[in-house]
């Protein structure tokens, strides 16, 4: 394959590996939105896509998959350990989530986080034709810009970070802050989910390397950077047909049924990870169960709670935690055949999560911290019902968008359980007065325009 006029640079690649029934192995399109919403821009500019395959110690030359042209960057194990769990995983996503977790601050992750990015910025280099433009993606690839504009100042470069950008006093706690800073400002244009996440970073240029800003552009010796907000969404289109799908309709209808057709489905879907919020959305619930505001029989909480990095400890820690809350409040107040909380640790497809909302009266979102919560928003575009009740966390990005939720201080047990009560007994039109807002949100300002956004701000 040739060069290309438009790359996207992400750790990991929008294709995941399956195994035919014949043990041939192939590659599937990865089910995100992020995909979905690149995959027609880069089709029409016949786009390269560089990332990891996610298995280490693989070396596979470029192959083409739905259009795209498919660069894969190696990894080894160790570096998977320090670079990947380590730096992205274990310094860097606790640090930028408000320190809900204590980060690890460790001379050996640094330094392979800045290998890899290194191998990512060369392999970008040898992949764009003159002029280009990248786009680079997420925390994980932070220091790419700068290395790959060293390399390649032909380029037109941008940067989109998909987590929060944390306020000055929390960063700059980083050993590397001025390294992981600069790495940023060699894009032409730094894209956060938030304007309160670019107005941090653009204080905190001025703090640490006394470089002067005005509204959204910093200045450098010789050139600016544009740092603006782009609230990344969900393909509204799909999921809106998805739900008048018959089969997804059953499929909804059975879910109910098989819970024992309670008045009240509560549903929460995360990665089980500990900025979601998860411990604490059920202990409300089951002190409303305790103080017999609710009883198992009108009420039962779904929680899907999918692996996620599950080699990282905190991880393996939060696990233990959840299931044994799971297991005490199901011990208090189950009865035979009814089990309050409904506990899976297994991941699902879009239909059958699509099935889930809509059979969910009340969709329960926690977050301590969250970039955006694109469950939020899917809950939201699943719901042409105009019915279904959305409970969303402050510190979610998507509540920024998503007013009409039942917004709750996540901290606050007592105000979450306030507000699951007010979601469960809501009428049917005060419902359909929040919900068709938020539709009306979420339909305008869905994935694709997110993208189409940011690519015009980058080319302008
Ligand atoms: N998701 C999924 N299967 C599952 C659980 C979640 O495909 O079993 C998807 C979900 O539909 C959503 C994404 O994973 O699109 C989670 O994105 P979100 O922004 O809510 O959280 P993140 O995991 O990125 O922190």
């Amino acid at each position: 394959s040739g060069r290309s006029s438009f790359l996207i640079v992400a750790n990991r690649l929008p294709v995941d590996r399956v195994i035919e029934p014949d043990g041939r192995a192939s590659w599937r399109g990865s089910p995100g939105g992020l995909v979905t919403a690149l995959t027609p821009v880069m089709q029409s500019r016949h786009g390269a896509w560089l990332g990891w395959t996610g298995a280490a110690d693989e070396l596979l030359e470029p192959f083409e998959h739905d259009g795209m042209d498919l660069i894969p960057v190696p990894i080894t194990a160790e570096e998977v350990e320090l670079y990947y769990e380590g730096f992205s995983n274990a310094t860097l996503w606790p640090l930028y989530h408000d320190v809900v977790a204590q980060p690890l601050f460790e001379r050996a992750m640094w330094e392979t986080y800045r290998s890899v990015n290194e191998r990512f910025a060369e392999a970008a280099a040898r992949t764009a034709e003159r002029g280009a433009v990248v786009w680079v993606q997420d925390y994980q690839l932070q220091l790419v810009p700068a290395m790959l504009r060293k390399m390649r100042p032909d380029l037109r470069i941008g940067f989109f970070l998909h987590i929060p950008f944390p306020p000055i006093e929390l960063f700059w706690r980083l050993p590397w802050r001025q390294e992981l800073v600069e790495g940023l400002l060699g894009a032409d244009l730094v894209g956060f989910q938030l304007a309160g996440g670019a107005a941090n970073f653009r204080q905190l240029c001025k703090r640490l390397l006394n470089v002067n800003h005005k509204s959204s552009e910093i200045f450098l010796d010789d050139r600016t950077v544009k740092t603006l907000p782009f609230p990344i969404s969900v393909d509204f289109g799909e999921l809106d047909a998805l739900v008048r799908d018959p089969q997804i309709i059953h499929r909804a209808k059975e879910i109910r049924v098989e819970l024992g057709d309670p008045e009240h489905v509560l549903l929460g879907v995360d990665r089980l990870d500990y900025t979601k919020g998860i411990g604490l959305r059920l202990e409300a619930f089951g002190e409303l169960l305790k103080e017999q505001r609710i009883t198992p029989e009108e009420a039962v909480f779904v929680q899907i709670a999918t692996p996620s990095r599950e080699r990282v400890e905190e991880y393996r820690r939060l696990r233990d935690d959840i299931e044994l809350q799971v297991g005490r409040i199901n011990g208090e107040h189950s009865n035979m055949g009814r089990q309050p909380v409904q506990y899976f640790h297994q991941s699902y497809d879009k239909r059958e999560l699509a099935a889930l909302y809509l059979a969910a009266d009340v969709m329960v979102v926690t977050p301590l911290r969250d970039g955006m919560n694109l469950v939020a928003k899917e809950y939201v575009a699943c719901h042409h019902d105009h019915q279904g009740a959305l409970v969303l966390s402050e510190f979610a990005g998507a509540a920024n968008e998503l007013r009409q939720a039942y917004l709750v201080n996540p901290y606050d047990v007592e105000g979450v359980k306030r507000q699951m009560m007010s979601a469960m007994n809501a009428s049917p039109h005060e419902l359909a007065r929040r919900m068709r807002t938020m539709r009306r949100r979420v339909a305008t300002y869905d994935v694709d325009r997110w993208a189409s956004e940011f690519l015009r701000a980058l080319e302008s």
